[in-house]
């Protein structure tokens, strides 16, 4: 690296600025530092050419697959595709440029888009309450739980400890109660996939702080019975969480509110378009009842007549979260995605999520095995029934859908279906590629009963064939390859 572009400069005893370019920004006191700790010589870093360093990510790049190499049908985690516009708008200079600690006369843009962000997700749920403050859903729903507990130690209902989850429940549910120090109770399912309202009645009780709901399910299925649920739940006195994951399907048509929804998390990079495969940014704000407003994450956005501003002051809030109020820039993405719709594209992306769900399912009913097989949401269950005698397993056809170019469907989740295959295709996709992608998992069906050995060694067209998945979880090497232990 180059001494001069990084200038360390005495100005004042014990005091250095750092110069960047025309910039003066002050630098922490140095000499608090504990003697030793100061580099007396510049580090050595490892250097190589830019041609060599373009190489290198446009490989990695390549060996990457993601929903601009092709379909991507990983039911839950709503791939679609993000436009590109996103990308532009997050980019001005006004909205990357910034940081949290500004001064709110500077970034008033910046808020307007976050309280008419917030605006728009309390239209869409018809909960009034909103924070952006969480950076995932898993982050927002333990954001509820908090928010639970802080109202029932508020109006002195501590006995209320318990979280009841029905089975189909994505795995961060159970988590979350356990971090939020509540119990999680299994709610088992019917025959029909739905919440079973005699187990329900059985475990609600006096001791139930809330019950977390996927609604649509995990399994595509829009649980019918919510108005009921929730009346026996809010006549024992808990509250009802809807986990929103699923939200795609059914927003602009019925309101989580309208069915007894107290708070939800909304996954921002899913439902409104953010590229989040391999762990990538997220944001998960919830949106609350009035009554659950009080204890919301601070700072939260207010308007006032000069202007809107972040404030602090909210004595009966549960504090913050992670260090800034949102991941902006997801924000910004969900915000530009929301304008571009409007309130009758929004309820278009559910009508066209759930047609194109259902269009996959009804030609694939009969060469794959679809256990709740009616009217799904916007995405579907099936499993391998057909196809276990031959020995071939989801695994199997998953791996061989990555020859054929594709990103697997989600595998062996949820749980109460023996080897589900999960499909969302969401509402981005031509008929075409459902088409082909319909046909490919026609032939697999075929080369099942013809071939199964095929199926069995896939993947044979990637640089590296089956993983030991468990070894790798149990050792995991988290190092480069080419540093040796
Ligand atoms: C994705 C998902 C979550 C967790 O959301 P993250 O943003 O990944 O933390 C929770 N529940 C369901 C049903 C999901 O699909």
């Amino acid at each position: 690296m180059n001494k001069d572009t990084l200038l360390f400069e005495k100005s004042r005893p014990g005091h250095r600025t750092l110069r960047l370019g025309k910039l003066d920004v002050p630098a922490a006191d140095l000499s608090l530092l504990p003697k030793g700790s100061l580099r007396t010589k510049a580090p050595v870093l490892p250097e190589i050419g830019e041609l060599d360093l373009i190489r290198h990510y446009v490989l990695l790049s390549k060996k990457n697959i993601s929903i601009a190499d092709s379909f991507y049908p990983l039911g839950s985690c709503t791939m679609k595709y993000n436009p590109v516009t996103n990308e532009a708008v997050v980019q001005y200079p006004g909205l990357a440029d910034i940081h949290p600690e500004m001064d709110a006369g500077r970034v008033q843009g910046a808020l307007r888009i976050m309280k008419r962000l917030e605006d728009g997700l309390a239209g869409i749920t018809g909960l009034p309450g909103v924070t952006l403050h969480p950076a995932a859903g898993a982050q927002g729903e333990l954001t509820a739980l908090l928010v639970a507990n802080a109202h029932f130690e508020a109006t002195g209902q501590t006995k209320r400890t318990k979280v009841l989850i029905p089975d189909s429940a994505h795995g961060t549910n159970p988590a979350s109660a356990a971090i939020a120090g509540l119990e999680a109770v299994e709610i088992k399912s019917g025959k029909d996939g739905l919440v079973d309202l005699a187990d329900l009645e059985s475990k609600v009780g006096d001791d139930t702080a809330v019950l977390m709901i996927t609604n649509p399910s995990t399994l595509g299925l829009f649980e019918s019975k919510i108005a009921k649920i929730a009346e026996i739940v809010h006549k024992a006195g808990g509250l009802i969480y809807m986990d929103g994951a699923n939200l795609n399907a059914i927003m602009g048509i019925s309101r989580p509110a309208d069915f007894g929804v107290d708070m939800m998390h909304i996954n921002l990079h899913k439902t409104f378009s953010t590229p989040h495969g391999g762990g990538g940014p997220g944001a998960g704000p919830i949106c609350v009842t009035d009554e659950l407003t009080p204890y919301l994450p601070s700072p939260r956005v207010v308007e006032e007549e000069d202007g809107l501003r972040l404030d602090y002051n909210a004595p009966q809030s549960i504090g913050m979260l992670r260090g800034w109020p949102g991941n902006f820039g997801v924000l910004v993405r969900a915000y530009a995605y929301l304008r571009r719709l409007g309130a009758e594209g929004v309820k278009r992306v559910a009508e066209n999520a759930v047609l194109n769900a259902n269009y996959i399912r009804v030609k694939l009913n009969k060469a794959y095995h679809v256990p709740y097989d009616r009217m799904c949401m916007h995405e579907f269950v099936c499993n391998n029934k057909h196809q276990r005698e031959k020995g071939v397993h989801a695994l199997d056809i998953a791996k061989r859908l990555i020859d054929l170019g594709y990103h697997p469907m989600t595998i062996y989740f949820p749980l109460v279906v023996s080897e589900a295959m999960m499909i969302e295709p969401t509402e981005t996709e031509s008929k075409s590629t459902l088409d082909a992608f319909i046909a490919d998992m026609l032939m697999i069906a075929e080369e099942a009963q013809s071939d199964p050995d095929k199926l069995h060694a896939a993947p044979v067209t990637t640089c590296v064939g089956r993983l030991d998945e468990g070894r790798a979880v149990r050792e995991p090497k988290l190092r480069y390859a080419c540093y040796k232990d």
